[in-house]
C-alpha cells in the first residue's frame, strides 16, 4: 500500500491509501476527490481516519459517510462530526489490517492526535495532520509553545525512515523560513531546490521523512548551535535559550514572516 496525496481546497492533502479493494482517507475536507479517486482505483471506502476538528480536515465526512458507508475514526476530545469511534493516546487501531497507534500531539489544536503504523509495504508511515509540516510545523490555534514543542519531540523519537504525510503542501513557504534561520544549511539548501524543481512539474512536495526533517525543519532543530544563535539575534531578552524558548521563538518569528 502506497499513500497517495488527493488534492483538496488550495494546498490540503487527503491522504489515501487501498489494499485493492478497501481504501482510508485521512482527513476528508471535502468529498469530491475522494469519490473520484475510490471509483477510478475501483474500492470501497472503509475508514476514514480524523486527525483534529478544523473544518478543512473534517467536512467531507458526513457526506463521505453517507455515500460509502464507511466508518470515522477521530479524536476523543475534539468536536467532531457524530458517530464516530474516539481514540486516544496510546491506543491502537486496526485499519485494513494495519495497526496503527494514536499520538496525542496537542498545539494546533488541544485534541489533535496522530496515527503512526511501524509498518505500511515494509516502511513506517505516519499521518500528522496539522502538527509537523515539511520544513515547518502547525500555527497554535489552541495549545502553548511547550504543547507544540513536546508534540514534535515525541514524533522525532519515531524511526528516521518514517514517512511523514502531512495535510498541507506548505513546503516551499516553509523553506524560505527555514533558510532565514539557518542560512549555512547544505542539506536544507539541496532540499529546497529539489522542491523548487518538484512544485515547477507541479508536484507533492510530501511525503517527507523523519530523517530529513530533522536535518532541515528549524522547528525540530532547537538545539542546534546555528538555529539557537538565530533564535537570539530574532528575540534577545529571550535570556534562557533552552529548546522551547527557541521554539516560542521560531514559532512567533514564522508568523510574521
Ligand atoms: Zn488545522
Ligand atoms: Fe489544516
Amino acid at each position: 500500500m502506497t499513500p497517495f496525496p488527493i488534492p483538496a481546497f488550495s494546498d490540503n492533502y487527503i491522504w489515501a491509501m487501498h489494499d485493492g479493494r478497501r481504501a482510508v482517507v485521512v482527513d476528508p475536507g471535502e468529498p469530491a476527490g475522494v469519490l473520484a479517486w475510490l471509483a477510478a482505483e475501483g474500492v470501497a471506502l472503509d475508514t476514514i481516519l480524523i486527525t483534529h476538528h478544523h473544518p478543512d480536515h473534517t467536512g467531507g465526512v458526513a457526506e463521505l459517510r453517507s455515500v460509502t458507508g464507511a466508518r470515522v475514526i477521530g479524536p476523543v476530545r475534539e468536536a467532531m462530526p457524530e458517530p464516530l469511534q474516539r481514540v486516544d493516546d496510546g491506543e491502537t487501531v486496526a485499519v485494513l489490517g494495519h495497526s496503527f497507534s494514536v499520538i496525542a500531539v496537542p498545539g494546533h489544536t488541544l485534541g489533535h492526535i496522530a496515527y503512526y503504523c511501524a509498518d505500511v509495504s515494509g516502511e513506517p508511515l505516519l499521518f500528522c495532520g496539522d502538527t509537523l509540516f515539511s520544513a515547518g510545523c502547525g500555527r497554535l490555534f489552541e495549545g502553548t509553545p511547550g504543547q507544540m514543542h513536546a508534540s514534535l519531540s515525541r514524533l522525532t523519537e519515531l524511526p528516521g525512515n518514517t514517512r511523514v504525510c502531512c495535510t498541507h503542501e506548505y513546503t516551499l513557504a516553509n523553506l524560505r523560513f527555514a533558510q532565514a534561520v539557518e542560512p549555512n544549511n547544505q542539506a536544507l539548501q539541496a532540499y529546497a531546490q529539489r522542491c523548487a524543481d518538484l512544485r515547477s512539474q507541479g508536484k507533492p512536495t510530501l511525503p517527507s521523512t523523519l530523517e530529513l526533517e530533522k536535518a532541515i525543519n528549524p522547528f525540530l532543530r532547537c538545539a542546534e548551535p546555528d538555529v539557537v544563535r538565530a533564535a537570539i539575534i530574532r528575540a534577545p531578552e529571550v535570556t534562557q535559550p533552552d529548546a522551547q524558548a527557541v521554539f516560542a521563538t521560531l514559532r512567533d518569528w514564522k508568523n510574521q514572516f
